[in-house]
């Protein structure tokens, strides 16, 4: 049997991918460099060698997603037997519902990246293959005059997504302690006060039901390279290209010490962060639907119990109610 035709998930060897891309904890900044970005952690045997590897990871990756879009399923149910997706959690819930203020309610992938780090793409493969009715995408640019206006996290509470829905940050609330500390877009008490505000605002979301799953997505200033010309070579990608990428670019090491100390800062047991190597886009949507998967395990999800009578509904339907005829 060729390797990409397996049928079954295949889970990551040694150690859960969780476990494998945590980032360690500590308060401290952690070591960018000593994470390989073309490393594959946790890539089983089965996944074969060389060029196999890539038709197998992608054919994992759908596996997986048609697992992730069942768990969401499960997740916007509940939330929707709660008193609709888009109740607060703490409306009274009804017709044998288990969601409750505190539990795990909706979930949070928080992307960030150097350009061309593979958020967009991460989007498109991993979360792709969920149900788009109970996906919610936010991407996060250069704040607007109105957002300026207000405290960082302001844009950030108002793009959460509802109880039940699966949320993706293409950017996040991190861009206020890597793009502005670089750039100095405020003074250094300001971003530097910062760090306690996100672990904060963090944990009151995690306190809230939000399930927060982290990720920086891990490049090499060659990779980077190679994909910034390609945006320039292939006229269909120049879109994706912004002259200022290659400022940001001349101040990698700049972002790369903003990215570590946010990591090390900002991971916490209620909400880690996880580095993923991100070279090789295969390994990088890999991991990233396997951090899910796994993530979407540990919250025990099931489907909730009616909240009518099945029977007399049943009985109803086949005696002829319901339809108008009487
Ligand atoms: P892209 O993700 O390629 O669409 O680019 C979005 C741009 O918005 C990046 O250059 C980010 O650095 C920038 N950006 C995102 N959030 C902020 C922020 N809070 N302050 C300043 N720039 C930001
Ligand atoms: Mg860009």
């Amino acid at each position: 049997m060729r390797t990409d035709e397996e049928t079954e998930i295949v889970v990551p060897e040694g150690a859960t991918v969780r476990e494998l891309l945590r980032v360690s904890p500590g308060g401290k900044p952690i070591d960018l460099g000593a994470v390989d970005p073309r490393s594959t952690p946790g890539l089983p045997a089965a996944a074969g060698g060389g060029k196999d590897r890539k038709p197998w990871a992608r054919r994992q990756v759908e596996l997986i997603g048609a697992g992730l879009a069942r768990q969401q399923e499960m997740l916007f149910a509940t939330a929707k037997a709660a008193g609709g997706p888009d109740a607060p959690t703490s409306a009274p819930t009804g017709g044998g519902s288990k969601l409750r203020p505190g539990r795990p309610g909706r979930l949070l992938l928080v992307l960030q990246a150097m350009d061309c780090g593979g958020k967009d793409g991460t989007v498109k493969r991993v979360a792709g293959a969920m149900n788009p009715l109970g996906l919610h995408i936010r991407s996060f640019g250069p704040p607007t005059r109105q957002e300026l206006r207000h405290d960082f996290l302001w844009r950030i509470r108002r793009a959460l997504p509802p109880p039940g829905y699966v949320g993706v940050f293409n950017r996040s609330h991190y861009e206020d302690v890597l793009v502005a500390r670089v750039d100095a877009l405020v003074p250094e008490e300001t971003w530097r006060a910062r760090y306690d505000r996100i672990n904060a605002f963090e944990r009151e979301l995690t306190d809230g039901g939000v399930t927060l799953v982290k990720v920086m997505l891990h490049i090499s200033p060659d990779e980077q390279a190679r994909r910034l010309s390609e945006r320039l070579t292939d006229p269909t990608k120049h879109w994706k290209y912004q002259p200022s990428d290659l400022d940001s670019r001349a101040r990698w090491d700049d972002y790369q010490a903003a990215y570590a100390e946010a990591l090390g800062r900002c991971d916490t047991d209620a909400a880690p962060w996880f580095l993923v190597p991100a070279d090789r886009k295969w390994y990088r949507d890999w991991a990233v639907a396997h951090l899910l998967r796994e993530t979407f395990e540990g919250l025990d999800l099931g489907y909730p119990a009616a909240g009518f009578d099945v029977e007399r509904e049943r009985q109803r339907l086949s005696s002829g109610g319901g339809d108008g005829r009487g």
